[in-house]
This record gives structure tokens, sequence and C-alpha cells, in this order.
């Protein structure tokens, strides 16, 4: 358990939580982790929870850890964001990094994106499609997703240091990985994509192994992040930082997501969400809290089971190649 300084909705205590199963200095390691970005946690931690009853085999000298929600304060404030309004995958910079800047459009976009107000129905999306019309929509998007830092209180903030949970994780995965020699990382996230789908994602110059060799573990096509429209590329996302943090190690990253709506209507309750935070009273029990949950975790129960299996298949998949022979 790794705790954080940041209190819950009933000031509980909050703290990133770590199941390790197997082998204590295990040399081959499935690393799945949940709620990055907070709110999204919950479709993740319940395919932990169906994978700690039904874990895949192990063998003597593997793990599976299954770390449950780098983001605690986001998931229980239902913020995709942490404690900080820091989106956390464009938080795992190294400290020699420039923590400073935005896109030159985001710049542009900022009045639209964060108005400084509570939320009003003010036509945000007409409004962004003619954006859309004159920027053009692939470049907008990447403008807006791909991480800021220049407006502390706006949408896509990636901080000015590495946040406290995250190093606390960074430091963690460095002094508990130190046996592993090679390691499957498996990040789940929820919003883009397919209604219900998995979409699994792989960043440029993190993968040991080809794309066709992690599609064949996986049995799935993968998607560079930059290579489909509703996908955009990122500045310090998690895997990113996983080369650094455990070099020498044969490292296997994928980012899977689970579809819920439109691009559109998960930015729209994201837009909301923060200004209900910023300047509302940020309590849950309002329609931008009632919004944003829908939007990242949809009640249909027809889309809970189907995330919970594309989480738990992926772990199987991986499991079986990670695993599949004996290790000389
Ligand atoms: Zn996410």
């Amino acid at each position: 358990m790794l705790p954080v300084a940041a209190r819950g909705p009933g000031d509980e205590d909050l703290s990133i939580d770590i199941a390790w199963l197997g082998a204590r200095d295990a040399r081959r390691i499935l690393l799945h982790v949940s709620g990055v970005h907070g709110v999204e946690a919950y479709a993740g931690s319940a395919a932990q929870l169906s994978l700690l009853n039904t874990p895949p085999a192990i063998p003597p000298d593997g793990a599976l850890v299954l770390v449950h929600a780098l983001n605690p304060y986001g998931m229980a404030w239902l913020r995709r964001t942490n404690e900080h309004n820091v989106d956390l995958n464009r938080n795992f910079l190294p400290d020699t990094a420039t923590w400073a800047g935005a896109p030159p459009l985001y710049r542009r976009l900022d009045r639209l994106l964060n108005p400084p107000s509570p939320p009003t129905r003010d036509g945000f999306g007409l409004r962004l499609a003619m954006r859309g019309l004159r920027h053009g929509f692939h470049a907008m998007r990447q403008a807006i997703a791909h991480g800021q830092h220049r407006y502390p209180r706006g949408l896509f903030y990636g901080g000015a240091e590495l946040q406290p949970g995250p190093r606390q994780f960074c430091d963690w995965l460095q002094r508990r990985l130190t046996s592993a020699d090679s390691v499957f990382a498996i990040d789940m996230h929820t919003g883009l994509g397919p209604h219900g789908g998995s979409t699994l994602i792989v960043e440029p110059g993190i993968n040991a192994a080809t794309t066709a060799e992690l599609e064949a573990a996986v049995a799935q096509a993968l998607i560079g992040s930059a290579a489909i429209p509703a996908a955009y590329s990122v500045r310090g996302s998690l895997g990113a930082a996983l080369p650094r943090l455990l070099p020498g190690v044969d490292l296997k990253f994928v980012l899977q997501e689970i579809g819920t709506g439109s691009s559109l209507h998960v930015l729209q309750a994201l837009r909301d969400e923060n200004r209900w935070h910023h300047y509302g009273e940020a309590h849950l029990d309002h329609p931008a809290k009632r919004q944003i949950r829908e939007a990242l975790c949809p009640a249909s129960p027809a889309w809970r089971s189907a995330a919970v299996a594309h989480g738990s298949d992926l772990v199987y998949r991986a499991a079986d190649w990670l695993f599949r022979k004996k290790y000389t």
C-alpha cells in the first residue's frame, strides 16, 4: 500500500493498493495498472477483482502484480485528475524535462475549454465544431489531449513536477522489480474507442517486442497512438516512463481502452466536471459528477460486463505469452 496525502470526500485515507501474486523475487512480471485517470478506475478495479478471484496460472519464477488506482483521489472524487488537477498520464516526465508551455493551438482554445465559471449550457459542442472546421479536427484533438503545463486549472494539465502518487509508484517499481528481467505491463483506461469495445494502443519507443509479436501475444490488432483519428500522442505517459524506470528489462507495454461514448461526449463531461470542481462547489451530488461517471463508467450492465471481460481477458492472454515457456 502506498498512502497518498489527499483525502476522500468522507475525509477517508486514500492509497494506491498493490496485490502481488507469485514469487517475491519473480523474474517474469505481469503488471496491471488501473486508475491512472481516477474516475476511469472503476472498470479496471472490477477487472482486477475478477483476476484476484480467478488469477491466471503463475509459474514459480513469475508474478502477477495488480496496481489498484494509481490516482485514488480522482477515483474517490469522480475526477480524471489528481488532487492537484494533474492528469497523471501527462505527468510521468523525467525531472530534467521542461515542465512548462502548452501546444500553440491549446492556447487558442483555452478560453473555450476552460471557462472560469461553473458549468452552464453554453453550446460547447457547436462552438468546438466551428473551431474544428477552422483548425482541422485531428490537429485540434491532438492539441487538446497532448498535455499542457501552462493552465493549472485546465484540462489535460501535466503538472509542474512529478506528483506524489506517481513518485511513490516509480520508487516502488525501482525498489521491488530489481529481480525482474521480463515485464509485461498493461495500463487500463476507459473513454476511447467504440462503446464496450477494447482498443489496444502502443506508443513508439517503449516495447522491446515488435508490434507483430505483441499482436500475436494478445491475439488482437494493436494501434499506434498517432495512427487512428480517435487517438492522439501524449507527452509524459506512464508507458513512456517504464523503459527509464526499468532499464535493461525486456519490456512490453500495452494501453487498453474500453470505449464508452463519443470523444465529444467524453470531452464535454470532463469540461463540465472541471468547471464544477474549480468554480462550483465540487461536491459529488451534482449532474456534472454523474455525467463524468456515466461518460467513463457507464451504468449499463452489458457495458460493465464487457469491460471486466476485456480487462481480464487481456491479462490471461498476456500471461499465456509471458509465462508460456520455462525460463532458462
Ligand atoms: Zn484514461
